[in-house]
């Protein structure tokens, strides 16, 4: 094909694409000019999971009648002037490209009027093209209506998911801003029905008790007032917020909330400095809930570096990672006696990486052995999968991860968690099969109450839930009451089951489940298993590996990873020269 320049339409929907990710997207830029119009009230109203609307109203200063088009064009924006101006940004928006693209592909309507301007302006614009401009009577502020999202560009359309989902991901950015906003009053209406209000009090710890309830924030340590270095250039770095107790622990990192000069970021460093900072004080693959705020100078920081902007670049990187895990570990110390109460003694965190079955392999390998992997995951080594197992005899536990056990041939190292993933899997399955699931009844009954994400990701897999052994109805919203839950999960708490399995279902993608009920299944079977890090007796040891051997294929768990990994007598023998 010869080089063309693209069209324009053609070029703005390409550009469009890196700010309009999908409907969330669109909340979180409307709400950043809301914000940095000085708003004190932002209300959000969603139809649809926002794919039919989305109507983000604030009270700022508004915009004048001429220059509401201009508001529209692609590189407008009134936020800086000049690159210096781009080194000291202090607003959310300084592309200038968020609201053309929003326009490139939706129907926009804005209507905005300015403090002392009689009326206000309406300006409507579809695919990127101005349709008409009128006055209209308003109260001062801003409002933007964005219609029919993706209606233009289909193969996005494609990719949305179910609206209850896409209402997870918009309450997700709403709850973001508000904290980092504890000052502006945030209105959340999904679907007519109010699903979030803070009262723009000021204060951070209250949002936090509108959000997640009393019970978790009984739970938060305050970050001590201010940590203060002085980095390079004598610039300090501040850090506020709360952390929570060890208590409070998550399957996922994503209740680890971050912010920079209140700008909601993703960052792999800051999070692992949190999460380094809870040292050996929580189970093993489990993350603590912090929310985080880092003040600095904005010249400290670059935050142009995505379109998205929720990625931000540190001058002395190091320096702010070194106040955050000290600011959340005082905290953490400062109230050691909730911290150390909380610990459960079965459970002893190896390394801030818990091992896998890849780096035991490695560390096995390390020292000198020729290890044989049973099995590779992927491989369409089904048949060989299926071997059953000789009998083992059980010699002890290593790491308080694997199992050392002896079989005719050589020696066995079962991954522990692998192996009763595997275990429960066959397990529940045969329950399914012959339609008797063993459950545990909870009384009283447990009201959980999910986010919007959730419960749809519940409504999406009930039926399997179900069938497998949870009774659960709702309760109204996204209230839901759980009354029994499949036996296997009996000795774990039934709310943090039910989110951890709610997340990871969320999180998707399970490579070798075959049939959709497997993916639910797996992942129960998951949440349920014997973590790394837990302390077996040899009873407990022999009885796992007991079950693993009746396993029709034992050598994998039901993700498709090896449970075992295998050295024969054969291989012994050479490496120590016998044979
Ligand atoms: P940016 O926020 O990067 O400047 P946008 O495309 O998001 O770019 O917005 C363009 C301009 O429109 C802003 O710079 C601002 O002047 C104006 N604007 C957008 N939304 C609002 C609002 N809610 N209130 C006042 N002005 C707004
Ligand atoms: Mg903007």
């Amino acid at each position: 094909m010869p080089i063309q320049v693209l069209p324009p339409e053609v070029a703005a929907k390409i550009a469009a694409g890196e700010v309009v990710e999908r409907p969330a997207s669109v909340v979180k830029e409307l709400i950043e000019n809301a914000i940095d119009a000085d708003a004190r009230q932002i209300r959000i109203e969603v139809r649809e999971g926002g794919r039919r609307l989305i109507r983000v109203t604030d009270n700022g200063i508004g915009i004048s009648h001429e220059e509401l088009p201009l508001a529209f064009a692609r590189h407008a924006t009134s936020k800086l002037r000049t690159l210096e101006d781009l080194e000291r940004i202090r607003t959310l928006g300084f592309r200038g490209e968020a609201l053309a693209s929003i326009a490139a592909v939706s129907r926009v309507t804005m209507m905005s009027r300015q403090v002392d301007s009689p009326s206000g302006a309406l300006i409507h614009i579809e695919g990127g093209v101005q349709m008409r401009q009128t006055k209209v009577g308003m109260a001062p502020g801003t409002a933007v209506t964005v219609e029919n999202l993706f209606y233009n560009v289909p193969a996005r359309l494609k990719f949305l998911k179910a609206p209850a989902t896409e209402a997870g991901h918009i309450h997700r950015v709403v709850t973001r801003y508000a904290m980092a906003f504890p000052e502006i009053r945030f209105h959340l209406k999904i679907d007519e029905r109010n699903v979030l209000q803070t009262s723009g009090d000021g204060s951070l710890y209250n949002v936090l008790l509108e959000l997640f309830g009393p019970e978790t924030c009984r739970q938060l340590l305050a970050l001590p007032e201010q940590v203060l270095e002085e980095s390079g250039a004598s610039s300090r770095v501040q850090v506020s917020g709360y952390a929570g107790a060890p208590t409070l622990h998550h399957a996922q990192r994503d209740h680890i909330t971050l912010f920079v000069n209140r700008r909601w970021i993703q960052d792999r460093l800051l999070s692992t400095a949190i999460i380094q900072a809870y040292h050996t004080m929580l189970p093993t693959g489990r993350y603590p809930m912090t929310v985080v705020n880092v003040t600095l100078d904005p010249s400290e920081v670059d935050v142009n570096m995505h379109p998205a902007k929720n990625e931000v670049k540190f001058r002395d990187q190091h320096a702010v990672f070194r106040v955050v895990q000290q600011a959340v570990r005082r905290a953490l110390l400062e109230n050691s006696s909730i911290s150390t109460a909380t610990l459960r003694s079965e459970r002893i965190a190896l390394s801030a990486a818990p091992l896998t079955p890849e780096t035991g392999w490695r560390q096995l390998a390390h020292f000198g052995f020729e290890v044989q992997r049973t099995l590779s995951s992927t491989d369409a080594e089904e048949a060989s999968s299926q071997a059953r197992l000789p009998v083992l005899r059980v010699l002890g536990q290593l790491a308080l991860t694997y199992i050392i056990a002896e079989g005719p041939d050589g020696l066995y190292l079962i991954d522990q968690h692998a192996a009763h993933e595997r275990v429960l899997f066959e397990e529940v399955k045969r329950q399914c099969a012959a339609d008797s699931v063993s459950m545990q009844q909870l009384l009283p009954p447990l009201l959980l109450e999910l986010t919007p994400g959730q419960a749809a990701i519940l409504e999406a897999e009930r039926a399997t839930l179900i069938q497998i052994g949870f009774e659960i109805e709702s309760f109204g919203g996204y209230t839901y009451r759980l009354r029994a839950v499949p036996e296997i999960l009996a000795s774990c708490d039934p709310a943090t089951a039910l989110n951890d399995i709610l997340s990871e279902l969320a999180e998707g993608g399970v490579p070798l489940a075959h049939r959709a009920d497997e993916r639910v299944i797996t992942t129960v079977c998951k949440c349920a298993a014997i973590k790394a890090g837990q302390a077996l007796s040899l009873r407990e040891m022999h009885e796992l590996v007991h079950r693993l051997e009746q396993c029709e294929a034992p050598r994998t768990c039901p993700h498709g990873r090896p449970t075992m990994l295998y050295l024969s007598a054969a291989q012994l023998a050479r490496e120590f020269g016998r044979l």
